[in-house]
């Protein structure tokens, strides 16, 4: 009988070495959480296997939303829309090359129209007043913004080269951790720490 309890110990820890000596990064994965589908201040735009993230990530973007919507902000110019996060897993998430450690996720500028609808920088419905006091007030401060990568020359203050940013900078707020970035006219890639 203690024999067998002794064995039963022994597999107990076995188990538990093997499974801390795999990739470190399983713990990390495991350590997401969900972002419900909808919540005060945003919508969301993908399917909610694709919403899972790191903690700090997923409750910044719900503070975000709480904070838009009590000002007011979501209804005069519509909720943040939320786009793809991670898998739960943090398996590869189709079209994007990131987006697998739960601190990536993609979101639409929000319209000067109040509408909750695709916009692009050179869209008349865009505005840079409006989406740069959504980065400075709202994404950096909630969710501990690392780097956007979003192509407004009214906001971006750095690009890689003037291939994977083909557009002027003009003179606005050249925020240091915008960045313009190849296809990202349409949408911001936030990553945070
Ligand atoms: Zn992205």
């Amino acid at each position: 009988m203690k024999l067998k309890l002794l064995g039963m110990i022994l597999l107990i820890l076995n188990v538990s070495c093997g499974s801390s000596e795999s990739d470190s990064t399983d713990d990390q994965y495991y350590s997401f959480i969900q972002l419900p589908s909808a919540g005060l201040g945003y919508y969301t735009m993908t399917t909610s296997d694709k919403l899972y993230g790191d903690p700090s990530l997923i409750m910044g973007l719900q503070q975000a939303g709480q904070r838009w919507h009590s000002s007011g902000n979501a209804r005069s110019f519509g909720r943040m829309g939320i786009n793809d996060i991670s898998y739960f897993d943090g398996s590869p998430v189709p079209g994007h090359s990131s987006h697998r450690t739960g601190k990536d996720v993609d979101m639409r500028p929000v319209r000067g129209d109040g509408q909750e609808r695709a916009v692009t920088v050179d869209s008349a419905a865009y505005s840079s007043r409006l989406n740069a006091t959504l980065i400075r007030r709202y994404l950096d401060p909630n969710l501990g913004v690392r780097i956007i990568l979003f192509n407004d020359p009214e906001i971006f203050g750095s690009r890689q080269n003037t291939t994977s940013c083909p557009f002027p900078y003009r003179s606005g707020l050249q925020l240091n951790y915008v960045k313009c970035w190849v296809g990202h006219h349409n949408h911001l890639h936030v990553s945070v720490r």
